[in-house]
């Protein structure tokens, strides 16, 4: 085994070996694997092998389309078979509330490049002859769809490595991972030790034990998962002997059961309720090549709707159950990336269905090592989506949750009950008390909106129980004064004496003088959008940012990297240690002059002014903007002192009739203003420009801030794409995000969010389309739940398009 290499990888499953393979096919062929006993010692030897495109996620899905195009290369290159049979499938529908969900994927399919069909229920019969048609609503077919070898896969991965000058080092077990004073890391093995530039960790069912090793306890849990075989069936052999083909795929998702067949037979794996988790708190060493032992009962109530909807199988008899163990993140997608704090150690791990997604983590992270962008937007599997509050007992709830739910739809105003109220602010039981319906972001317990007694969500696709509400609080805000809590925000303190040096580099904006905010985009090292903040400017050398809350460990990930070693620059997330509120609304000013004695007239206190003052008694930090687009304030505020504050402001408000609103109202006051939003409109593949954010870049500032070449290219060349607001002709439905937009009869672009603006009474949506059609003001049409809705561009925003509310 060689003493020194640039990376090691830790782990010989399917993604360990894929990893290996992108980075010595990407040039790094001083790369070494190591694995503790044969290759695919862990979930992946015994997986069903079944691989698909369709992922909730698009960014994701087209990863999914790249892992499965890469089979035919690995397999050349490598001259070892994977097994691949890409025999299509059909995703079935039992429901019309299923069929509704299903028109969303094929509508996605369109602009992923993904052939997606809807077809009837008696058209599925007809390609998958053991279903039974009158169980079913419609289908939807999808020609990449197929199995594999999971065996033949790992080691052609791992043969096209070596062939292009990888090392694959097997019994090889890493006990330990020590980092050295230079940075490098000391990977100590049963049979000696690596010195490394980097570490992968893609320990499978092992990922937290090699976590643990650098003192990371990573958001993963096993989960126990069974598949069974049958006997020969005399349907499939009548069916290959007719077609000379296989029977091809079905996922049935009313059932939760996949299905496909496997020799004479079929292979049925379902995803049950009664769930059970494996080795809760450490895998064991010595685990590897068995089975676990099988439990009929658990998956009983899925057998019988299987044999209700596949009828053959009841007829017939089951050769084997096999039940192995394989790991989840809390929310299902893998956890892939560069660990905040410790530099050069990346993960891999958490990959649930490594044989559709193992070649896109491959790609990402090898790209992410090398080149220093994962090349892709994978936020959807970014491991710096979770934060500390994803503890081992959070994952526990998340993933038993999310297995059960694995088929199950998730409806857009639906929130899931597991892992909540982890984190919550000093007011919530007073928000609670006026009706707060809850959502959850970032482990934080966040008010949707306010519900009258005996009200609540009922999940739908469509407008819902909530409209005529959330109807009200916009009103409320934008005919006088609402008030809304905005905890969720991330929050960031930055001193230091390079304080303003470092900000100047880091941001693209320029910077603002004592005592003001900016809007500030922060750009990667190629000119595109790595996050977008409010920066102010608070006076004495300090700092106050607030960005986008999902995002907070991301972006510290980024801003740590990037600090200048010798501690002239301390930058410190505040996460709930600075909680918010906001007022808004032509009254709002009125309500802070009656609780400060400040002069927050407009002459003293313009837009975007910023300054410490106190509320009531409350010594609070106050930024003049809103997020609404109003006249309004974003109030930070320890949290021992969040309390009097919003009861100062609430009872100062009751002259003017202050009523709270929730996230939905301000998610539909913001569509009048045209805002985007970091993960939504904002996102790492748009440059500045494309995105609308280029008037806050100051191309022409002095400071070499991180992007600028990139975006100086951008403005010249133009980019490639625009974000547009679009005004929809919808009838009782609106959209959510990732919807096609249509135009001159083909899709040429999508949708990023959008919604019901309440205020002018109008279905909006925002997404980016090709900068050759972002000047056309009609002929689009964006498609809704398998409806084209013809929509037309809306330049100006509907709200306050001269400024006058904002800034008057
Ligand atoms: C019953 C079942 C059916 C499935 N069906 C499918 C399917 O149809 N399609 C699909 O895509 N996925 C399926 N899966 C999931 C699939 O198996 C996993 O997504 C995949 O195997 C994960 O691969 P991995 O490389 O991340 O982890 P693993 O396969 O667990 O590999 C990790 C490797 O790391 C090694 N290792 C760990 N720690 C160390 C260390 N300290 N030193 C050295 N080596 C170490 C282990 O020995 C192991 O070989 C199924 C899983 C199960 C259990």
């Amino acid at each position: 085994m060689k003493s020194h290499a640039k990376v090691v990888v830790i782990g010989g499953g399917v993604v360990g070996c894929s990893v290996l393979f992108h980075l010595a096919r990407h040039g790094w062929t001083d790369v070494v694997l190591l694995e503790r006993d044969e290759l695919t010692s862990g979930s992946t030897w015994h997986a069903a092998g079944g691989m698909h495109t369709i992922n909730g996620d698009p960014n994701v899905a087209k990863l999914q389309k790249y892992t499965i195009s890469l089979y035919k290369e690995i397999e050349e290159l490598s001259g070892q078979a994977t097994g691949v049979h890409l025999t299509g499938g059909v995703l079935l529908a039992a429901t019309e509330a299923r069929l509704d969900w299903l028109r969303g994927v094929v509508a996605k399919g369109r602009y992923l490049g993904i052939d997606l069909e809807e077809i009837s229920a008696n058209e599925a019969a007809e390609l998958m002859p053991l279903l039974d048609p009158k169980q079913f609503v419609g289908a939807v077919r999808n020609k990449e769809d197929g199995h594999l070898d999971p065996s033949g896969v790992t080691h052609a991965y791992a043969k096209a490595a070596r062939k292009l000058g990888a090392e694959v080092e097997r019994f090889t077990k890493v006990e330990d991972i020590v980092r050295r004073p230079d940075g490098l890391w000391r990977v100590i093995t049963n049979k000696g030790e690596v010195v490394a530039e980097h570490v992968v960790n893609a320990g499978g069912l092992w990922a937290r034990e090699v976590g643990r090793m650098v003192g990371l306890e990573l958001p993963v849990l096993a989960m126990e998962h069974m598949y069974l075989i049958t006997e020969d069936m005399p349907e499939v052999a009548a069916w290959n002997a007719k077609t000379g083909t296989e029977i091809i795929h079905a996922v049935d998702f009313d059932g939760e059961l996949y299905l496909r067949q496997e020799r004479g037979g079929m292979l049925m794996g379902t995803y049950e309720k009664a769930n059970k988790v494996w080795s809760e708190f450490s895998t064991p060493w010595n685990f590897g090549h068995e089975l676990l032992e099988p439990d009929i009962d658990r998956i009983a109530p899925s057998l019988e709707v299987g044999f209700r909807h596949f009828p053959a199988f009841e007829r017939t008899g089951i050769k084997q159950i096999i039940n192995g163990p394989f790991t989840f993140a809390p929310d299902g997608n893998p956890l892939v990336g560069p660990v905040r704090g410790l530099p050069g150690f990346w993960v891999a791990c958490g990959v649930m269905a490594g044989f559709s997604q193992g070649g896109g983590v491959g790609l990402a992270l090898s790209n992410w090592m090398i080149e220093g962008d994962p090349g892709a937007d994978i936020w959807a599997m970014d491991v710096a989506r979770y934060g500390d509050w994803a503890t081992m007992t959070y994952t526990n709830a998340k993933v038993r949750e999310n297995y059960s739910r694995r088929f199950s739809i998730r409806f857009p105003n639906e929130e899931l009950p597991a892992g909540r109220q982890l984190k919550t602010t000093p007011i919530y039981d007073l928000l609670a008390a006026k009706g707060a319906q809850w959502g959850v972001s970032y482990g934080l317990e966040v008010p949707l909106w306010y519900a009258p007694s005996g009200v609540k969500d009922e999940f739908s696709w469509r407008r819902s129980s909530d409209f005529t509400h959330v109807a009200k609080e916009v009103a409320t805000v934008r005919e006088g004064v609402g008030l809304a809590e905005i905890s969720n925000f991330a929050k960031y303190k930055v001193t230091g004496e390079e304080a303003a040096a470092w900000l100047d580099r880091i941001f693209a904006c320029k910077l603002p003088k004592p005592g003001r905010m900016t809007l500030a985009p922060m750009l990667k090292d190629d000119g595109k959008l790595i996050g977008d903040f409010t920066l102010a400017n608070v006076g004495d050398g300090e700092w106050f940012i607030a960005g986008s809350g999902i995002a907070e460990q991301y972006h510290m990930r980024w801003f740590e990297a990037h600090l200048p070693g010798e501690g002239s620059v301390r930058i410190e997330a505040l996460g709930q240690k600075m909680t918010g509120l906001a007022i808004a609304g032509p009254k709002a000013r009125d309500v802070l002059a009656k609780v400060s004695r400040a002069d927050v007239a407009n002459a003293a206190f313009p837009f975007m002014a910023v300054a410490k003052m106190d509320i009531g008694m409350a010594p609070c930090l106050v930024g003049r903007v809103s997020y609404t687009g109003d006249l309004g304030y974003e109030i930070w505020v320890a949290p021992e002192y969040q309390r009097a504050a919003f009861q100062a402001l609430m009872a100062a408000g009751e002259e003017f009739d202050i009523g709270l609103f929730g996230s939905r109202a301000l998610n539909a006051l913001r569509l009048e203003k045209n805002y985007g939003s970091w993960a939504r409109e904002y996102r790492p593949i748009y440059g500045p420009l494309e995105a609308g954010l280029d008037r806050f870049v100051a191309y022409g500032k002095d400071a070499n801030f991180i992007g600028k070449a990139g975006a100086l290219a951008e403005r010249k060349l133009g980019g490639k794409l625009r974000l547009r607001t679009f005004i929809l002709d919808a009838d009782d439905a609106d959209v959510i995000g990732d919807e096609p937009i249509w135009f001159g009869g083909a899709v040429r672009g999508w949708v990023t969010s959008g919604g019901y603006a309440h205020h002018p009474k109008k279905s909006v949506a925002l997404g980016y389309v090709p900068k050759e059609i972002a000047d056309e003001s009609d002929g689009f049409e964006i498609e809704l739940l398998g409806k084209r809705h013809a929509a037309r561009m809306q330049a100006a925003p509907l709200f306050d398009a001269n400024f006058e509310r904002m800034r008057g």
